[in-house]
């Protein structure tokens, strides 16, 4: 029997402001997925969440994208919203952007990361759950964990790895996924990733047998929505050991608190700071954005744990590190680069300041008007002229 891990996640409303789920919305969402257990649907889950991310994590058989699942995830969440209505708890309801359930919650708003594996003996996985930034936030890390030698040293030591990993990047903006293999397009895979609001690692596969390694969820609310509907704090699972990376090769990708998109109103870079489970509340600020990572061991689709995987002072020096990391870029206030580019800030509420002002320019005379700028992201369709 084949085992699907499915990990999905919404934010359906926290306690002061943006900050932390109530217990009250976990202990609705826990029902729902116990009830769905005793029926068989699901097989085991465990429910928690990365600041104000309401997460469910789901072990079944039924395949990833199943309509029996997604039902269940998202009657979890329209139970838990009701109650964060009754409750008044802040933005209550504010990633289901649809009333209408029709066999699959992506599109409606929750983030989801589905794999579906034979089990091995023993089936370690890492659940990844970030909170205050977007799913481009783990390109820089699964680039590292699958591709990096100087990360994994199972790249190089390890026959089942030396293979390396085939990325399917996604592109969030036409809908479009590309896969390339690590090593030989390492070059083309970062010219793709380096641009995390556009190009999302999507899934990993191991080459060696195309066993999947790693799913990122890929979600985009803003771009759903066509307007700003908070940040699409991503998920992800990565499998681990005997023919995967280690555990602590997959986490040592995170010791390295990299500048990520989100933080305040989702318009502002910041480091993501891995912090144990307890610290998953973002209150400096709304951040600095949090990673929460919890390992499991899946066996006959039951999930046994969780470890809290950053809970360790081996992190507290990342912490440090982003804790000054924020310190510098919070003293640019309103400037880029801590606030984001305007091709970003195009989804937040900033064009309607920008608008009362277009009025009011003057045209100077004799001036020169620069040639009408392509968007700065759309790398791909840009034309290329001779000598350029
Ligand atoms: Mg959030």
């Amino acid at each position: 029997m084949r085992t699907t891990v499915s990990v999905i996640k919404a934010d359906i409303g926290s306690v002061a402001g943006h900050v932390v789920v109530h217990p009250d919305t976990i202990a609705t969402a826990t029902r729902v997925l116990a009830e769905a257990k005793a029926k068989g649907v699901i097989f085991d889950f465990y429910v928690t969440n990365a600041g104000d991310d309401l997460e469910l994590i789901m072990t079944h058989r039924k395949g990833v994208d199943s309509p029996e699942v997604h039902e269940v995830a998202w009657t979890a969440f329209k139970e838990a919203a009701k109650v964060a209505r009754e409750l008044g708890l802040y933005a209550a309801g504010q990633d289901l952007l649809s009333d209408a359930f029709s066999g699959n919650v992506r599109g409606l708003g929750p983030g989801v990361a589905e794999m579906e594996f034979y089990e091995r003996p023993s089936e370690p996985i890492a659940v990844f759950m970030a909170d205050k930034t977007e799913p481009g936030a783990f390109n820089l890390p699964m680039f590292k964990i699958f591709a990096d030698p100087f990360n994994t040293a199972g790249l190089v030591i390890d026959p089942k790895l030396h293979a390396g990993f085939r990325f399917e990047v996604y592109d969030v903006f036409e809908g479009k996924s590309v896969l390339m293999n690590s090593p030989e397009e390492m070059y083309d895979i970062l010219a793709l990733i380096g641009t995390p609001g556009r190009y999302i690692v999507r899934r990993i596969y191991r080459r060696l047998d195309d066993e999947i390694a790693a799913v990122v969820s890929v979600e985009r609310l803003s771009l759903i929505a066509g307007r700003y509907v908070g940040k699409d704090d991503p998920v992800a699972v990565v499998r681990a050991q005997a023919g995967f990376p280690a555990i602590g090769e997959i986490l040592e990708a995170f010791a390295f608190p990299h500048l990520v998109a989100g933080w305040m109103r989702g318009s502002h870079h910041g480091p993501l700071m891995p912090v144990p489970q307890r610290y998953s509340r973002c209150t400096r600020f709304d951040g600095p954005p949090r990673l929460v990572g919890l390992g499991f061991q899946v066996r006959n689709s039951k999930l046994i744990g969780p470890v809290d995987l950053f809970d360790d002072p081996a992190f507290d020096e990342t912490r440090r590190l982003a804790q000054r990391i924020a310190d510098y870029v919070r003293r640019h206030g309103p400037f880029m680069p801590h606030r984001l580019g305007p091709e970003e800030m195009e989804y937040t509420t900033l064009p309607e300041v920008l608008e009362k002002l277009k009025d009011r320019f003057i045209k100077i005379e004799g001036a020169t008007k620069a040639a009408e700028p392509k968007l700065k992201t759309d790398l791909l369709s840009r034309e290329t002229k001779e000598g350029d």
